[in-house]
């Protein structure tokens, strides 16, 4: 590992100060889980590091008068995990969360970090996808709003520049009566990431049509909603029987990952078999 300077700003706007100041030399670390293994395989050589471990207003979560749900990006797995808020506003995210990687990298690993490293094997994103969720970055111009589709650019990469930081997420509330489903594969018990997952929120609105947002990951470059797939969902009713057919259909069009762990057609396989199994208790 190479040598580097390491800065601790207090707060948000000294942070986006030093961002500005020492531009692409500059890097932010939260819990370092990801980034001290990439710079131990020097695949990154930060120059300085801005720690984000000291700005108390990227801690915590809280709830507004709306009842959006606000995560502070410092804000490790097993906080978001154990919090009885989420717990009990958001359960998909608390079980995504308890769920992931190691007690190690829950306790050390931030939401933030995981959402700007776009490693595609994780969990966070999609499920923040099937929420809804929103990401608040700051720079010394200012705030801008994503929602998780604009964030995700594509394979280890984000929406974020290289002045900018993830303050914060926020969850709107789940439409009432919502089902949820998560589920990851992991192709050996002995595996921490996932290979493929999906999450699902279904409802109904007020006219009593159902609505969805379907969401597959981790065995794609980046998370992605399957629109024509919530589409056929909304407007037809279904025959149980013919759900293999329409999810077949649906998994063999998708833009799959190859790479050692599996090849892009076994993945596609991997999400039909998820789709299979868990569409048709959101059909009832
Ligand atoms: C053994 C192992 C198993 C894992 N298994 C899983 C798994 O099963 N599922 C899963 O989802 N994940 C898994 N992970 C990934 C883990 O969730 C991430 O490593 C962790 O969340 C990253 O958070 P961090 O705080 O450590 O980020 P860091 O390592 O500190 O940072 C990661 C990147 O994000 C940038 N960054 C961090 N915070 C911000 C911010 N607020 N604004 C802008 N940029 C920022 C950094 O500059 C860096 O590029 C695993 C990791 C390991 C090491």
């Amino acid at each position: 590992m190479r040598d580097f300077e390491f800065e601790s700003p207090k707060s948000i706007s000294d942070l986006c100060d030093a961002l500005s100041t020492h531009g692409e030399d500059a890097k932010i670390m939260a819990g370092g889980t990801a980034m001290m293994l990439a710079m131990r395989q020097r695949l990154l050589s930060p120059v300085r590091i801005l720690s984000i471990a000291h700005i108390p207003e990227m801690q915590g979560i809280g709830q507004d008068e709306a009842g959006h749900l606000h995560i502070g990006a410092f804000t490790t797995h097993t906080a978001i995990a154990e919090s009885v808020l989420v717990q009990k506003t958001h359960p998909m995210l608390a079980k995504v969360a308890g769920g992931l990687a190691n007690w190690q990298v829950r306790n050390q690993g931030t939401l933030g970090g995981n959402l700007c490293y776009a490693d595609p094997s994780t969990d966070p994103p999609g499920c923040l996808m099937a929420l809804d969720a929103k990401l608040v970055l700051q720079s010394s111009s200012g705030l801008r709003t994503l929602r998780m589709q604009e964030f995700c650019v594509d394979y280890f990469e984000t929406a974020i520049q290289s002045n900018e930081v993830l303050v914060s997420v926020v969850i709107p509330p789940l439409p009432l009566g919502a089902k949820w489903t998560y589920a990851r594969h992991l192709k050996t018990p002995a595996d921490h990431r996932p290979m493929a997952n999906l999450s699902i929120v279904s409802w109904l609105n007020e006219n009593g049509s159902k609505k969805f947002r379907i969401v597959v990951g981790a065995g794609t470059p980046l998370p992605l909603r399957l629109i024509d797939l919530e589409n056929t969902l909304s407007v037809e009713k279904i025959p149980r029987g013919e759900i293999a057919n329409l999810v077949h259909n649906t998994s063999e069009a998708l833009p799959t990952l190859s790479d050692a762990r599996a090849d892009s057609a076994y993945r596609q396989r991997i999400f039909g078999v998820l789709l299979e199994r868990h569409l048709p208790e959101h059909l009832v």
